[in-house]
């Protein structure tokens, strides 16, 4: 699994059972590889752990890092052990010997390294950095690490500099990538539930990556479903286009005019998404006021109302079905599409059918201001505004009455 020198980001996480029980944690590193893992961080404090280790690296479908604190011997062990990787903080190991004893076997074994710390385990040398600027102090800690490991010959590592703030871990990989040439990993340590942690990841992560820093992540959320950590890891991704994986969903926020119960619906198209593979875009429109309207680019896509809705694909009525029945027959179609290669195809009348109720309530809501239509008008607007900047303004012009005006 390539990390860095323009190979795309790669998604990690780490299990959450106790690595020497081996049945639980092949159970979850199958899991998370199913939810599109591509490398996999287990934690090795003690020897039994190494027994699991050597198990585990042979059966599992995906790279395996062991994860390393203070015990340089266990770092051996886990190399000679077959791991794919090592984690390690070399602040934390024993002193630059024992860094140096491990550096030297995994040259011999070809076997690369995480390095790096967490705000909370800075060296105690940068604790009054630390105090007066963090974001300085976890940079500090990177850098020296990295000339630690140069000076020990050993180049073959990814850099991870961790923290819970957000906007300090932001500005520090922002520093860190311009300082070292290595691969940086990218995380918000302890970042919380899934629903804050998953806020947070985003928004650190995400600056970091549209800046084309990062080239590996892992979401650390408290819950034992590390396959859920996987989930959010790629909606990232996928939100940046940075990686495909799977359908995209596209949702209406909804509105006073949504006639039918879309948080159900949604949940359902979602989950049921979840089984495909395919990179297609699947959208859910509330209702067909606006027409097919931003969902025009979705490959296919739902329109509800009371009692019916249409189908469509590609910005075209597939066909009108009774609202019940909107998902399965959303579902029939993208299923026939994909087994005929992605190609869809529209039966003449049922597409017409669909196009002219689309048209009927479009037209019933003409004068209608929904969300879309004020989001066109402002954009109008602002286009307008744009373009009046662009013409003097024949008052203000210190040449007004001196020169021909517009009118
Ligand atoms: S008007 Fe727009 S936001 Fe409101 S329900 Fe219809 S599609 Fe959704």
């Amino acid at each position: 699994m390539p990390i860095g020198g323009g190979a795309p980001v790669a998604v990690q996480t780490m299990t959450k059972t106790e690595t020497a029980n081996l049945s639980a944690t092949m159970e979850q590193i199958e899991r998370v590889a199913e939810a599109g893992a591509d490398i996999v961080r287990v934690a090795v404090p003690r020897d039994k752990d190494i027994e699991a280790l050597k198990v585990i690296v042979k059966k599992s479908p995906i790279p395996i890092i062991a994860d390393i604190h203070f015990n340089h011997t266990l770092a051996l062990k886990a190399i000679e052990a077959g791991a794919d990787c090592i984690r390690l903080n070399p602040g934390n190991i024993g002193g630059r010997d024992k860094v140096a004893e491990v550096a030297e076997l995994a040259n011999k074994r070809g076997t690369p390294m995480r390095i790096g710390v967490n705000s909370g385990s800075l060296p105690k040398h940068l604790h009054e950095l630390e105090r007066e600027n963090s974001v300085e102090a976890l940079v500090t800690a990177g850098v020296e690490f990295v000339e630690l490991m140069e000076g020990l010959d050993f180049t073959n590592f990814k850099v991870s500099i961790k923290s819970t703030n957000v906007p300090n871990t932001i500005a520090a990989n922002r520093l860190l990538s311009e300082k070292i040439p290595y691969p940086i990993h990218l995380g918000i340590t302890e970042a919380g539930t899934k629903w804050s942690g998953s806020l947070k990841s985003a928004v650190g992560l995400g600056a970091l990556l549209a800046d084309d820093i990062g080239d590996t992540i892992r979401i650390s959320l408290s819950t034992f479903h590390a396959e859920e950590e996987v989930k959010v890891a790629w909606e990232i991704l996928k939100a940046l286009q940075l990686r495909e994986r799977g359908p995209v969903l596209i949702a209406c926020p909804t509105c006073g005019r949504l006639q039918f119960d879309m948080d159900a619906v949604t949940m359902e198209v979602e989950q049921r998404l979840e089984s495909y593979d395919e990179a297609i875009e699947v959208a859910v429109l509330g209702c067909a006021v606006n027409g097919i309207g931003e969902a025009k680019h979705a490959d296919f896509g739902i329109a509800g109302a009371k009692n019916e809705g249409v189908v469509f694909a590609g910005g075209k009525a597939i066909k009108k079905v009774k609202t019940e029945e909107l998902v399965d027959a959303l579902f029939k179609e993208i299923d026939l599409s994909l087994d005929r290669g992605g190609k869809v195809e529209f039966d003449e009348q049922q597409s017409a059918e669909g196009a002219a109720w689309v048209a009927k309530i479009e037209e019933e809501n003409a004068g209608d201001l929904t969300p879309e239509k004020i989001a066109a008008m402002e954009h109008e607007a602002s286009q307008k505004e744009e373009n009046d900047k662009l013409l003097p303004d024949e008052d203000a012009s210190p040449t007004a009455g001196r020169r021909f005006t517009r009118a």
